[in-house]
């Protein structure tokens, strides 16, 4: 057993995190350097995922469509800053069915060109606006240092692509996504987020404004969960997306775009788990109980089984997603350290005396020991289930929560604001010049994370220059 204890969180996160992914059987490794192979167990949280914000998408009017993967080569550069961002990390086909493309074709780092350019043709007159439309897919941009869920060179996200009449209602649309994103990191992932304003060197390419919603992870570092554009005319300009008004002049579009992906699962994985494994919000993960029959003879493990179907069918009956662990030849033990590392919230274990007791053990994930044990009746179990998930789902928020603002620090010197950024965020004023920015950037290699929407009020002075600022920033370390 010794071997198969994850190397210590305090010790070594980064190689924590490594371990875990391919010991939860969340991920693997691809032939091609820079690709991921998302395991079944993996791809289950990421369907929760999904399910959850498309949810979200179709309730504030939005629809599904899909578009294509190859884009040609020229689309690409029709957006100044759009190409100046993406060329580096651009894949692109030159060959086709044996022979060589007159034209090049880009595969996708993001759609906006390839959305741009049908939009422009559906979109005629003021009554075909608002377009809300998203498309779950995958893109590529050309990555070769490899860290499963975070950074790849292939991603599976959501991109949303809408056009409307006036700025107004793009910037609207643009922060609406901004509270979408924030409910379903709340709610459902149980991360607690910051949601704010990018500064403009930390901008999407053709964007006008970005935010972002930002989060801290389990060893202080930041990363950024999703983020939302108001891309202004700048793609409607270059792709002539145009629409007669209701005075018959011709206007440009303005645009938004706004995505979220794969990422996010190693969000949960660094904000959540522990040294003994993975712990997933009850609200996203594939098991959320977890069924372990324990018995030494073949009468018992008969009694046992019988009593953990009946337990099984009660809670799916009450929507809880349940398994019952039948492996044979594992011993309750190993099957308990297994649950464990793959993070299922709760843990339900059934022995010969419980069966004449008519009752169960439960156990929690996120607290070891005999502090999450509880014992209740066999009888009406799934509303003791369904009460003990939504316990851990706040309860990780909460703990989530009181870390962040625990490794969040308001230092008033930039030496302060060095020693700082090691261990957490640093709230500051920011001037919004950006040379202050790149040299607190050369100096601590922090980030400007974002310039919350929330902001205290007041004046306070740059943490580079001195110079009077009126909006705090939020530094850190990033993913
Ligand atoms: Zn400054």
């Amino acid at each position: 057993m010794a071997d198969l204890k994850l190397p210590s969180r305090s010790e070594d996160f980064s190689e924590w995190y490594n371990q875990l992914v391919l010991r939860a059987e969340m991920a693997d490794y691809a032939p091609v350097r820079g690709c991921m192979i998302v395991r079944p167990y993996g791809w289950a949280l990421w369907e929760n995922i999904t399910a959850a914000l498309d949810r979200r998408f179709k309730a504030t009017g939005h629809v599904n469509a899909a578009f294509p993967l190859l884009i040609p080569q020229s689309f690409i550069s029709k957006e100044q800053s759009h190409v100046a961002g993406f060329s580096p990390e651009l894949a692109v086909v030159t060959h086709g069915g044996g022979e060589k493309l007159e034209e090049p074709l880009v595969v996708r780092p993001t759609s906006e060109t390839i959305i741009g350019t049908a939009y422009a043709k559906w979109i005629q007159s003021y009554r075909d606006l608002p377009v809300l439309i998203n498309q779950w897919n995958s893109v590529v941009r050309w990555e070769l240092r490899t860290k499963l869920f975070l950074r790849t060179l292939e991603f599976y996200w959501q991109e949303g692509h809408t056009a409307h009449a006036t700025l107004e209602e793009a910037e609207a649309e643009t922060r609406r996504l901004v509270d979408v994103y924030t409910d379903f990191a709340v709610k459902e992932a149980a991360i607690p987020v910051i949601p704010g304003r990018k500064s403009d060197s930390e901008r999407f390419a053709g964007a006008d404004i970005t935010y972002s919603l930002e989060a801290m992870m389990g060893d202080g570092k930041a990363l950024q969960f999703c983020t939302s554009h108001n891309l202004g005319q700048n793609f409607s300009k270059a792709f002539e997306i145009r629409y007669l008004d209701q005075n018959g002049q011709l206007q440009y579009c303005w645009t938004t775009s706004w995505g979220l992906s794969t990422r996010v699962v190693g969000a949960i994985i660094m904000v959540h788990g522990d040294d003994q494994g993975l712990i997933l919000p009850p609200r996203l993960a594939p098991y959320q109980a977890v069924i372990v029959p324990i018995f030494k003879t073949d009468e018992e493990k008969a009694q046992v089984l019988e009593a953990a179907k009946k337990i099984s069918e009660q809670l799916a009956a009450g929507d809880v997603r349940v398994k019952v662990d039948q492996r044979e030849g594992l011993s309750p033990g190993f099957k308990f350290n297994d649950w464990e590392m793959r993070g299922v919230p709760l843990r339900i274990e059934v022995g010969p005396k419980d069966v004449a007791k008519g009752s169960a053990v439960l156990a929690r994930r996120d607290k070891p020991g005999k502090e999450g044990k509880s014992f209740v009746s066999q009888e009406g179990i799934a509303s003791a289930v369904q009460q003990a998930l939504a316990d851990i789902q706040k309860a990780l928020f909460d703990r989530a929560l009181a870390f962040r603002e625990a490794n969040t620090f308001n230092p008033k010197t930039l030496d302060e604001f060095q020693a700082v950024v090691e261990k957490g965020f640093a709230r500051a004023y920011w001037c919004g010049n950006a040379k202050c920015e790149e040299q607190i950037k050369a100096s601590t290699k922090a980030t400007l994370r974002c310039i919350p929407l929330e902001q205290p009020g007041g004046q306070g002075q740059c943490i580079f220059c001195g110079q009077a600022s009126a909006e705090l920033a939020i530094f850190g370390k990033a993913y």
